[in-house]
């Protein structure tokens, strides 16, 4: 920790937990102290940790051939395509990294549809955002942000964003101008706190983008991939973005990989030479994405995230504590949010690790609780004996 404390920038708060093993829903200190992981590095290790399948690909294929770089083709980038529009029901994909280079991906594939599509007079493209949003850590993205936490002091930002309420689809209908080219959004919240919108609200959004003939982008880095209880939280109301994004648990934690996936022919418009990324759709990357969908498929993870979300919500409701505001989730991406001035939810946080429970705080009052998609039900037994009597206790 002093070690850290010396060299490292100072832009992280951990909780004091040095971690050094970890399997399924479980981690280890370097003490071999065991802990409930139910943050799952904000839900990328969808697939519980150091999962042996997508071990073995990354393994294998590390031994074969790890980066080409897209100047030349490899054996692994089709296959994956294949995969993730057969699971995800997509025509086209652009393979990126981080999540944040998944969303600027989105934001200059819609720009470009913009000018060569829509015909918007050149630099006068418009994106329509939600306050609140979490889309990433890039000037661009930061710039949108409302939280002056993530936005101050790093300006000058891009232009072309208005911000809207989350939750409110007539404040988007009014935003829209001719020069609008897309509304950006998360589909829940999961930053914000798991902000769940009001039912409807994305079937309303989606056939506002429709007819005024704008692209819809979500952002489902956190909430794709069965942490909702679908494999996208879009079909919890059954519509279909124009863009969607994916990272996190597209590698179930074991490397940075993300996608835009498009069910249109909007990614069309990038042309060779105009976006890429070096080691984006690297035959590694292919790879360790490719086992980390299967075991979605295989292991049955959407339906076990419904189930056991629920089941883990309810036992959440019994918490009795008149500090406790609202108990939320949907699948297993699940908030406990405390009246503001109850303390805290760090300390919380706090006593929780003591109990052997790893989550981590948001804002000031909430607690999110994501544990992995591969939870049993005694593993969740297990965490509500420890939970609830944590907060239930008023501090
Ligand atoms: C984590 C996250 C991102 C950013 O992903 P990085 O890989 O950290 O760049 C973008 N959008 C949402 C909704 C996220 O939760």
């Amino acid at each position: 920790m002093k070690l850290k404390k010396k060299l490292g920038a100072d832009n992280y708060k951990p909780l004091d937990v040095i971690l050094s093993r970890g399997q399924g829903v479980w981690v280890y200190d370097i003490d071999q102290k065991r802990y409930m992981d139910c943050l799952s590095a904000y839900s990328a290790v969808n697939q519980g940790h150091c999962h042996p399948a997508i071990l073995k690909a990354m393994q294998e294929q590390a031994q074969k051939l790890t980066l080409t770089s897209r100047a030349f083709r490899n054996d692994q980038l089709a296959l994956f395509y294949q995969d993730i529009c057969e699971l995800t029901g997509s025509h086209k994909v652009l393979p990126m990294n981080s999540g944040a280079e998944a969303v600027e991906t989105a934001v200059k594939a819609v720009r470009k549809w913009g000018y060569e599509v829509k015909g918007i007079p050149e630099n006068r493209a418009e994106i329509i955002v939600c306050a609140d949003n979490f889309h990433g850590r890039t000037i661009t993205i930061v710039g949108f942000s409302t939280d002056p936490v993530s936005r101050s002091g790093f300006g000058p930002f891009t232009p072309g964003f208005k911000i809207v309420p989350f939750g409110d689809a007539k404040a988007l209908e009014k935003a829209i101008t001719p020069n609008t080219v897309a509304f950006l959004a998360e589909p829940i919240q999961g930053e914000a706190g798991v902000i769940i919108p009001p039912d409807g609200y994305l079937k309303e959004v989606r056939e506002i983008c429709s007819s005024a003939n704008i692209m819809l982008i979500l952002d489902e880095i956190q909430t794709g991939l069965g942490r909702t209880g679908k494999l996208l939280a879009e079909e919890h109301e059954n519509i279909e973005a124009d863009l969607t994004l994916v990272g996190k648990a597209l590698s179930g934690g074991f490397y940075p990989v993300s996608a835009v996936l498009s069910n249109n022919e909007v990614l069309g418009v990038l042309k060779p030479g105009e976006h890429g990324s070096t080691f984006g759709g690297n035959p590694l990357a292919c790879a360790v994405a490719r086992a980390a969908l299967k075991v979605i498929k295989d292991e049955n993870l959407v339906k076990n995230a419904a189930e056991m979300g629920k089941y883990f919500l309810d036992g959440l409701k019994k918490a009795e504590n008149n500090q406790i505001k609202e108990i939320r989730g949907k699948g297993l991406l699940m908030a406990v949010e405390f009246k503001p001035g109850a303390g805290g939810a760090r300390k919380y946080c706090r006593n929780l690790q003591d109990q052997g429970i790893l989550c981590k705080e948001t804002h000031d009052n909430i607690i999110r609780f994501a544990p992995p998609l591969v939870i049993t039900r005694e593993e969740v037994d297990w965490a509500l004996d420890r939970i609830i009597p944590v907060i239930s206790k008023s501090e």
